[in-house]
């Protein structure tokens, strides 16, 4: 097909207005800002009250979020941290979930200002994988390293069309690599795609999609449309907002949102994210299953001066990290490799839930294991190089257990249901059982001699907790348990 009529044909007018109220979508700038200003202060006990609100589990108000994103007070500041905590262990306990991103191609044919994979940047090295190419990438991914899930990350442009997604998700779950005791495979394929129709988006979830991300990148609609050009898809404000109301219509029962943190104002942006969770909830029965906060990093022929009056320092990006772990107790936290290894660990101990390892992000990058990163095929540069083994044994050294789990997705717990057992606590039980088996596979097929030291106490100890606080199912556990240990895979309950 022409390029041109491609593009032409991308955005169904019908599948934006068909959400809109009264002809107005759901960020209403002038009210966010309203928010913002009446909570400036909040006293003690307003912010007191707020944080009682949230370890119940309950979504905040919007003067609620305003009034915790301007909380300065050390005190305060204090025990929303040690809130944040308490709920991450109510609905998370001490786990953490792990993936990798696998990028299949970087054509692209937006213009996004901050990103290398744009159009116009004629020095990019453009490159989509085919699918014997991708076989060899979870070949490692699953094989080597020990991956379960992946996001598979896609630019816009008819050569990874909706066609050629359906084909790579095919071929990534085709893949069983031998391991050291039995084999891997990738359980469960996370797609970060460009917003599609419902018809393609009902093609991508019953390919077997996982969850479906979008990030809206900014909701400030002048920044959005100084920095995405009319003349792009991706220019169309309101074809992003609602891709996810369209995603839930399609079937997707798991979708995540987020933003690209120092394009604007980040207060703006938590407020607006927030307002995006509720919009979900309200018209569509289902929030969003997870929440991702990148922050803008370098790219080749992305002028990251011009990004200067919004970057976000390391101090507000801890709080917002805290705010929305406040505002929406139930939903997952996504940070990524962009993040310096100090950061990631400290996003750990404000309710953050998932982040990648072992991370590649140039094309075909698993198969190159550049020694460097090498600028021309990637997006962005990282700012956490360690391998999975590093970082999970860095999470056990701090008490916490690594889960490979999948189960949730493969037996129903997912969407309106996994949302109704997170936010009564019943969702950990399975959880906390399908952690300790997937880790126990992990440990026996991947871990180095090191982490294994570390990491099998902290595995000892869920068992015992299993033992004393879920005796009805230890015995069923422990069956599964034991074959696993001989050698069987991908047993869950
Ligand atoms: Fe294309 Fe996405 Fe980069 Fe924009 S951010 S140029 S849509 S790959």
């Amino acid at each position: 097909m022409d390029l041109k009529v491609w593009k032409d044909t991308r955005i169904i007018q019908a599948e934006i207005d068909k959400y809109l109220d009264d002809g107005h979508d759901y960020i209403n700038e002038a009210e966010i800002w309203d928010k913002l200003a009446k909570n400036q202060s909040p006293t003690k006990e307003q912010v007191r009250d707020i944080l009682k609100k949230s370890l119940a589990i309950k979504n905040l108000s919007p003067d609620e979020v305003a009034a915790l994103i301007h909380v300065k007070d050390p005190e305060l500041i204090a025990e929303m941290k040690d809130t944040a905590l308490k709920i991450k262990k109510k609905v998370y306990d001490n786990r953490i979930v792990t993936f990798a991103p696998l990028y299949l191609g970087n054509y692209c044919v937006n213009n996004c200002a901050y990103c290398g994979f744009k159009e116009v940047n004629t020095d990019a090295q453009r490159r989509v994988l085919n699918m014997e190419e991708i076989k060899k990438e979870v070949e490692i991914l699953a094989g080597k390293i020990g991956h379960k899930r992946l996001v598979v990350v896609y630019g816009e442009h008819p050569k990874n069309d909706i066609d050629y997604i359906i084909d790579s998700i095919k071929a990534v779950y085709s893949v069983k690599a031998p391991t050291r005791r039995g084999f891997g495979n990738i359980r469960r394929v996370n797609v970060n795609a460009p917003p599609f129709s419902v018809a393609d988006l009902r093609r991508l979830y019953e390919v077997g999609v996982g969850t479906y991300q979008v990030f809206q990148e900014t909701y400030h609609r002048p920044t959005y449309e100084r920095l995405h050009p009319a003349n792009t898809i991706k220019g169309n404000y309101r074809w992003r907002l609602y891709c996810m109301h369209r995603a839930l219509e399609a079937g997707f029962d798991d979708v995540g949102i987020g933003v690209l943190f120092g394009l604007f104002d980040w207060k703006f942006e938590v407020m607006s994210l927030v307002y995006h969770s509720w919009e979900l909830e309200k018209k569509l029965g289902i929030g969003p299953h997870t929440i991702s906060f990148p922050r803008i990093e370098p790219a080749l022929h992305a002028d990251l001066s011009k990004f200067d009056k919004y970057r976000v320092s390391d101090d507000d990006f801890k709080h917002l990290m805290l705010v929305i772990r406040l505002a929406v107790p139930f939903t997952g936290m996504i940070i990524t490799c962009r993040e310096s290894a100090a950061m990631k660990s400290e996003a750990l101990s404000l309710g953050v839930t998932q982040t990648d390892a072992s991370s590649k992000i140039d094309i075909g990058g698993y198969q190159i294991a550049a020694t460097k990163q090498a600028e021309e095929t990637q997006q962005f540069i990282l700012g956490d190089t360690r391998t999975l083994d590093e970082q999970i044994r860095d999470f056990a050294q701090k008490g916490h257990i690594t889960s490979f789990c999948t189960a949730g997705y493969r037996c129903g717990r997912t969407g309106q249901c996994i949302m109704d057992l997170l936010r009564t606590g019943q969702e950990g039980k399975f959880c906390k059982l399908n952690a300790v088996l997937t880790f126990r596979e992990w440990i026996d097929d991947f871990a180095s001699e090191e982490t294994k030291r570390i990491a099998e106490p902290v595995l000892q100890k869920e068992i015992a907790e299993i033992k004393e606080r879920m005796p009805d199912l230890y015995k069923k556990f422990l069956a599964l348990y034991e074959r696993i240990a001989a050698g069987e895979r991908d047993l869950y309950i």
